[in-house]
């Protein structure tokens, strides 16, 4: 059976790893269906806990969320990479393995395909829809494009036809390689040296002239979450409404659900970046302890990935002062108090020596040089055939003679080539195991049952964080009122004597959520100990009358449930 880094897995490979994985590692390893797809097809999520100890949602719990864009399928391989790399570690090394204890004090929650529709169609044809093959209802009252493998050779590549109006050009000395044409490259008409380009496809309901190319990547999950939703005419993708579609509606629901989960990481391709959301409002909007999370899980990526670190609202945007509106890295944060960030993998930029200035550049225009290089670097390291598709003539239904080829993208830019796959996977599974592993950890610091008086007993119960994180998670959470102000305390009391009843009893509003090493700071200074606050833990006390078994639940949220029993 291959290694997660050594192919992308379809659908089918996809669920056999599943069903592997649950056969040979049931102590930690469990997956279920969310939900289906608009075409039928299950959503899969898997929990990844020690199950001995106790139930995965009683712990802090860590998400992992990819491939919510069809063709971005290394995050399907980064989601599973990191439950391969846990549990061969877990199986050779046994107790000896970090990830035994791991696994006993936090779940990850891990959703390798987002869409298991578009994935479908990407491995099939290499069909790039944004989110879902399935195009746009209102699309059909107008003439618009859609994409299709015309020359049956399993890849959408590009059409191109020689129009003086064109906006590409073939590289001098590169035959067959285009580039944008400059913007001082006047038409000489006789020459006819200009292409017009689109991607392999047809238009719906041709008039024979009309060449509508609307938004042919159709919708985009990615801007569907509730936080900041904008409808389609304002942000493209978005479709009409917030959880429009059953995939972001069933993932929604499971996100919700785990109230434990204090941090995520959302897995995308590519590019070599880490954006932090939130997009739509301003960093200093935030709580000054959540933006240092952000901040500080940004830092964790950066230097296990040496990819850049892009703001969602300044600086990863496409146009100036317009971000992108309905992630959900931003909605987990903004709505469900959730630290989020994303990764999009793999960077041919930096492995080919490209220059760039900004982070949208990459998938928006490259220039003479930077396509020299490109191509320097791929003939270096691939096979043509992977990569380039010969422009070979076709007779067009609508456009008549045009050429298709091109560069084949799908596993050349926006994934890796098998070859670099494994060094994208590790990199980013560093930084994610750094970011999960800012957990709160709550303990039982100390414990007694003294005896004051015949029948009268005194709880001394002190609890304490070692984590990095507090047990809220973030004050977004609190703020968002998706987790309670306070710990909520239950108690399971048996084998009561008749006498029995309480002088002091403690409540869920005695108790505090318990801060971690972090302290909510930035300025932790080893030469000015200026940095303390006691609000690391609790102690809390009981006077009862009587005999009984007396056993609590602390639910601490994103810290978990800590059961004590006297
Ligand atoms: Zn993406």
């Amino acid at each position: 059976m291959e290694k997660t880094y050594q192919s992308y897995f379809n659908n089918a490979e996809l669920l056999d790893f599943l069903k592997r994985y649950q056969e040979k590692y049931p102590r930690w390893f469990s997956y279920e269906s969310i939900g289906k797809s608009i075409l039928g097809k299950d959503i899969w999520l898997i929990t990844l806990s020690d199950r001995t100890v106790k139930p995965p949602e009683q712990k802090p719990g860590f998400w992992v969320e990819a491939n919510i864009h069809s063709s971005e399928v290394t995050g399907t391989q980064g989601a599973l990479y990191l439950c391969e790399q846990l549990l061969e570690d877990l199986d050779s090394s046994g107790e000896d393995s970090p990830y035994f204890e791991l696994l006993k004090k936090i779940t990850y929650y891990i959703l390798p395909r987002f869409t298991p529709d578009g994935a479908d169609a990407f491995f099939k044809e290499k069909n790039s829809s944004r989110s879902t093959p399935i195009p746009r209802p209102w699309r059909f009252q107008e003439s618009s494009f859609n994409r299709k493998d015309l020359d049956g050779d399993g890849e959408i590549t590009l059409m191109r036809w020689k129009d003086p109006c064109g906006a590409f050009k073939e590289l001098k000395g590169y035959p067959g390689v285009l580039v944008p044409r400059a913007s001082f490259d006047f038409s000489l008409e006789s020459k006819g040296e200009y292409y017009q380009v689109l991607p392999e496809g047809v238009f719906e309901n041709f008039d024979g002239f009309s060449k509508t190319k609307n938004n042919d990547f159709g919708y985009d999950f990615n801007r569907q979450a509730p936080s900041y939703y904008s409808p389609e005419g304002v942000q493209k993708g978005a479709g009409e409404l917030p959880l429009e579609f059953p995939e972001t509606r069933a993932v929604a629901e499971a996100f919700r659900q785990r109230k434990n989960i204090f941090s995520s990481i959302s897995y995308h391709t590519y590019g070599g970046f880490i954006i932090k959301p939130p997009s739509s409002i301003k960093n200093h909007e935030l709580a000054l302890e959540d933006f240092m999370v952000i901040e500080k899980m940004a830092e964790l990526l950066k230097t296990s990935t040496q990819y850049s670190v892009h703001s969602g609202n300044d600086d990863f945007v496409y146009t100036p002062g317009k971000p992108l509106s309905g992630n959900f890295d931003e909605w987990y944060f903004l709505h469900q108090g959730v630290f989020g960030i994303t990764v999009e993998y793999w960077d041919p930029w930096e492995k080919a020596g490209l220059s760039w200035q900004k982070a949208v550049e990459k998938y928006e225009s490259i220039s003479e040089e930077n396509m020299i290089r490109l191509l320097a670097w791929a003939k270096e390291h691939l096979d043509e055939v992977d990569y380039f598709k010969v422009w070979t003539r076709y007779s067009h239904p609508q456009l008549g003679e045009v050429e298709i080829g091109g560069f084949k993208t799908s596993f050349f830019l926006t994934n890796p080539p098998i070859k670099f796959l494994a060094n994208e996977l590790e990199k980013v599974f560093q930084g994610t195991l750094q970011c999960s592993q800012m957990f709160p950890n709550v303990i039982i610091k100390s414990q007694e049952k003294t005896k004051l008086a015949e029948g009268l007993f005194r709880l001394e119960l002190v609890v304490a964080n070692t984590g990095y994180l507090p047990t809220y998670g973030s004050v977004q959470a609190l703020d968002m009122k998706s987790i309670p102000r306070h710990p909520e305390l239950n108690y399971n009391i048996s084998g009561e004597s008749q006498d029995f009843c309480w002088i002091k009893k403690v409540t869920s509003k005695d108790l505090n959520h318990l801060k971690g090493f972090s302290h909510g700071s930035p300025r932790i200074s080893p030469f000015f100990g200026t940095v303390f606050s006691h609000e690391y833990e609790q102690k809390l006390e009981w006077i009862f009358q009587g005999e009984a078994q007396i056993s609590l639940q602390i639910d601490y949220a994103k810290g978990g449930v800590l059961t004590v029993n006297f």
